[in-house]
């Protein structure tokens, strides 16, 4: 007999991709009377969580607060063009909706799982088992750990690129918003820094209410009081004369770095961010986190192609040593591509030859010049 419990899961971070894990853990039926520990150290910072799907593939569609079937995309040059996404939809689900869901219904409805508040200091494998040591010395075994702590990264500070940014949620005094159409990418605010670009977002949940948000693709450390400037201006110069009240914020930064992702089979395993699931081009991740919590559970290898790893690497490249391109390559995409079809390359869903037709689309010797500059 063990003289201390040994749950089945431990899971470290009860984030984005923990609880995905914990919820697809327990979705396979041999699991079900399973224990699991969910150890988490409470940051609950506000995040609004948007991602595209067909009906059928959507994650969590009971959380799912707002969906939209157009895009819409501006230039750098001010030029606007909206398209409807075909068979998919832009979803959107609040951080507080899902955290809601988990710690108010599910893992109370659950006896089989065991929440903690705290902070995970050390994972050390005891021959079977993982012993998790907590700040404060509290100790706990699990015969597996889902580990979703960020590591230091061996990049050197000057390749690194983030994605920061800075959204308010606003209430306009007056209908004015097109409610059906996401703003995936505002270029048309003058480029005023060279080593950053600069665009908007603009999640509107009404004619009335959205959430505006200034992106910066940077090698620079979050930059407050420039993203302030940038959005006060973006406001000016869209909505001047329009009245309206900020009802809240979100800020992030996403490191955008090329990790291996692993699968379960050993011991520890990381998950969510640590895992390599933030696609590094483009800062998204919450269907990556659960197809890759799906596959976890599943003991299956995902059919991940390496050669999106490899555009991502490319587009990488030209954000570090190139910003001021960004603008252009995007004006480019937006202007020849059919938006759906970005979409599904973004999702690493296209084929090699719809990929070679969007590459035909764009500056190939500013890709070609990256391409061998990063193989230098
Ligand atoms: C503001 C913001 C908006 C985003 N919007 C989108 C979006 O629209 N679409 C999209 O696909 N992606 C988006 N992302 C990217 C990505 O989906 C999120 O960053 C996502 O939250 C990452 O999930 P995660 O589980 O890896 O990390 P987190 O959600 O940050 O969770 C990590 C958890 O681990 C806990 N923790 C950390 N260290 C310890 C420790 N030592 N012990 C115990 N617990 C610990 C923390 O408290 C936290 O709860 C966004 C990111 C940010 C920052």
């Amino acid at each position: 007999m063990k003289a201390h419990p040994v749950y089945d899961l431990a899971i470290v971070g009860a984030g984005a991709a923990g609880l995905q894990l914990l919820y697809e853990y327990l979705q396979l039926a041999e699991n079900i009377d399973k224990k699991v520990l969910l150890i988490d150290s409470g940051d609950r910072s506000k995040k609004s969580w948007c991602f595209w799907s067909t009906e059928s593939q959507t994650s969590f569609p009971f959380l799912v607060e707002k969906s939209w079937s157009k895009i819409h995309f501006r230039s750098s040059k001010g030029k606007s063009k909206t398209e409807e996404i075909d068979q998919l939809q832009y979803h959107y689900i609040s951080s507080e909706r899902f955290f809601s869901y988990f710690f108010d219904k599910y893992i109370p409805d659950h006896s089989q799982i065991t929440w903690v508040k705290g902070l995970v200091k050390e994972l050390m494998i005891e021959e079977k088992e993982v012993q998790i040591t907590l700040q404060g010395d509290q100790v706990f075994y699990a015969n597996k750990v889902g580990d979703s702590r960020i590591k230091p990264t061996t990049q050197s500070a000057k390749s690194l690129v983030y994605q920061h940014f800075w959204g308010k949620f606003v209430e306009f005094d007056s209908d004015i918003l097109d409610s059906q159409a996401v703003t995936l990418m505002d270029f048309s605010q003058k480029q005023t820094n060279a080593a950053l670009s600069v665009f908007h977002y603009i999640l509107p949940f009404s004619s009335r209410k959205a959430l505006i948000e200034t992106t910066v693709f940077s090698t620079e450390a979050y930059n407050e009081k420039e993203y302030e400037k940038c959005w006060n201006q973006y406001m000016h110069e869209n909505y001047a004369g329009q009245a309206f009240q900020i009802v809240g914020d979100e800020r992030g930064t996403i490191p955008m770095i090329q990790i291996q992702s692993q699968q379960m089979t050993g011991q520890i395993f990381p998950i969510g961010t640590a895992a390599g699931q933030v696609k590094p081009s483009t800062g998204y991740a919450f269907t990556r986190m659960h197809r890759d919590a799906q596959e976890k559970v599943n003991q299956r290898i995902g059919d991940r192609k390496n050669r999106y790893s490899f555009y991502d690497s490319i587009l990488l490249h030209m954000i570090q040593t190139e910003n001021k391109a960004i603008p252009r390559v995007m004006d480019r995409l937006f202007s020849k591509m059919k938006y759906v079809d970005i979409l599904r390359f973004l999702d690493e869903k296209t084929t090699l030859w719809e990929e070679l037709k969007l590459f035909s689309q764009l500056q190939i010797p500013l890709f070609v010049k990256h391409l061998l500059m990063k193989n230098r």
